[in-house]
């Protein structure tokens, strides 16, 4: 590491990288500067605008700083010096580190790059704010593993389309793009606050505790280590059993990538050397890593994608008008027991499958004839893992409107899909519980049952649990329709 001049001090303003290892914002500040703080704020601006005051995320992130604010404390007790954790501020990002910025006295206060386009005007103001007061702002890459313009194609265009953006991350993607930022103070160099911080509990930010603690889900960079280490083991068979949502076969490190308590590094340095020896496994969750980079991109280069259709000709889809469908969908009430499942899955943990996320957006928007926005929506408000470039990838994906769109004439069965990747049941019961007793002959779609069948299993149907909201076979027709009246009319 190179000698920091010991009179400069900088600011590492903490958002969506709670940990205090491998960090390329905190690693370059102990590198240039003598003395380093760190902050992380509730963003009013972000808070505020949640639409429920009892969000497990916010549970999760106020978990996940007091972690952090330990685990810089002990790196900083390593050297033998107290010192270090977070200053912590309820308030504007803007104003509190503008002026935390000018109070501690600092040359530099330094961010591990967003992406979103609030964030970038955030970020954008911030360091004109800074500016004024002759302080320097930079940004550094910590949440990719490749940077939106370190993929391009031949013509020095972004990428559109996956496989051939994945082939080029691939081959772009090295043992340096993955080694850790090192994270190693000297004694002393990890500045405490200035006044002895008390931090905020979750009430006094306003916010009500949720289920969160009951859930499997550990918070912070020590949740996250836990998580990895968990699905390390796991790791060979991922390719068999992710599909599964019955199954324990994905990683469940989703929300971690999201607040940054787990390194995408870290992440990828999990499957590399594995993939690199032809572990299938290893290679399908690298290739999920990278569809993470890939909807960051798109989004840094098309931010209208936020509300518009990734191709343009797809907004003149003529989407139906219908709140009952709608609520039918929101209540977790359409009478297809994997869709009804998979949305009491994400009411209750705030976690769904990537399977029936893709079933449930398909059929939102397919079987129902619903705009995608609407879906994409309830999923920001309900997911964990939200994440704005992610969750607009995956909806425009499912509605066929995006980039790499599944193409419109491909639509999913939800029947078929609950046969196929929920053979038993088992998914539909841990969720359905007044299906417990049908056979799995008939849990993908009770409707099919004969009077006596259901009579032998107590279900009454249209109470206990609704009739189909729509058929498929015929909404499948409308949609074909619908999309053809949007070709012809193009041609
Ligand atoms: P794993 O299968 O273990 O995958 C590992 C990691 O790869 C994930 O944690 C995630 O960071 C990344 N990843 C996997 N699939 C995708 C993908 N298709 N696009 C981008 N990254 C991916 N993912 C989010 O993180 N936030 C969202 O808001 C989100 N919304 C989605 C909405 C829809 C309609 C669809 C179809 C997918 C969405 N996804 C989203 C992608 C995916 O469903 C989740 O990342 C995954 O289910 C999280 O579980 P996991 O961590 O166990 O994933």
């Amino acid at each position: 590491m190179s000698a920091a001049p010991a009179t400069s001090t900088a600011l590492v303003w903490f958002r969506r990288d709670l940990r205090a290892h491998d960090h390329a914002a905190l690693s370059q500040a102990l590198a240039r500067h003598g003395r380093v703080y760190c902050a992380f704020v509730f963003d009013t601006d972000i808070l505020d605008a949640l639409p429920s005051r009892s969000d497990r995320r916010v549970e999760f992130i106020h978990a996940s700083v007091l972690a952090l604010h330990g685990a810089l404390q002990a790196l900083a007790a390593r050297g033998g010096v107290p010192g270090g954790g977070l200053i912590v501020r309820h308030g504007r990002a803007l104003d509190c580190i503008a002026a935390l910025a000018q109070a501690l006295g600092v040359s530099e206060v330094l961010v591990n790059r967003d992406y979103e386009p609030a964030a970038r005007a955030r970020d954008a103001a911030v360091a004109s704010a800074l500016a004024g007061l002759g302080i320097a702002f930079s940004s550094h890459k910590d949440q990719v593993l490749l940077e939106c313009d370190e993929v391009l194609n031949r013509q020095h265009q972004p990428y559109s389309v996956f496989t051939p953006y994945r082939r080029a991350w691939l081959a772009r993607l090295d043992d340096g793009q993955l080694a850790a930022h090192p994270v190693e103070p000297r004694p002393g160099q990890l500045a405490p606050p200035p006044v002895p911080e008390r931090l905020p509990g979750l009430e006094e930010l306003g916010f009500a505790r949720t289920n969160l603690g009951t859930l499997a889900l550990p918070t912070g960079q020590d949740g996250a280590q836990q998580l990895l280490r968990d699905f390390a083991s796991r790791l060979s068979c991922y390719h068999e059993a992710r599909d599964y949502p019955a199954r324990k076969g994905v990683s469940y490190l989703s929300v971690h990538l999201r607040f940054g308590t787990l390194s995408i590094r870290e992440a990828a340095r999990l499957a590399w050397p594995h993939a690199a020896r032809g572990d299938a496994g290893a290679q399908v969750w690298l290739s999920e890593l990278c569809w993470r980079d890939f909807y960051f991109m798109i989004l840094w280069h098309h931010p209208r994608v936020v509300s518009q259709a990734f191709r343009p000709e797809y907004d003149r889809v003529q989407w139906d008008d219908a709140p009952a469908l709608w609520q039918a969908w929101l209540t977790a009430r359409t009478g297809y027991p994997l869709v009804d499942a998979a949305l009491r899955q994400l009411h209750q943990t705030g976690y769904m499958h990537n399977r029936l996320r893709m079933v449930v957006a398909s059929f939102l928007t397919k079987d129902l004839g619903l705009d995608w926005r609407l879906g994409e929506r309830h999923f920001a408000e309900h997911l964990n893992d939200y994440d704005l470039a992610a969750n607009n990838g995956g909806w425009q994906w499912a509605a066929s409107t995006g980039c790499d769109a599944q193409p419109w004439f491909r639509i999913f069965n939800p029947v078929t899909q609950s046969r196929r990747f929920d053979p038993e049941g088992r998914f539909i019961r841990r969720y359905l519980p007044e299906l417990a007793r049908v056979p799995p002959a008939h849990i993908h779609f009770p409707a099919d049952m004969r009077p006596q069948e259901l009579a032998a299993c107590g279900l009454r149907l249209g109470e206990d649990y609704p009739l189909p909201v729509v058929q498929h076979a015929s909404a499948r027709e409308r949609t074909l329709m619908r999309f053809h009246f949007l070709k012809a009319n193009a041609a």
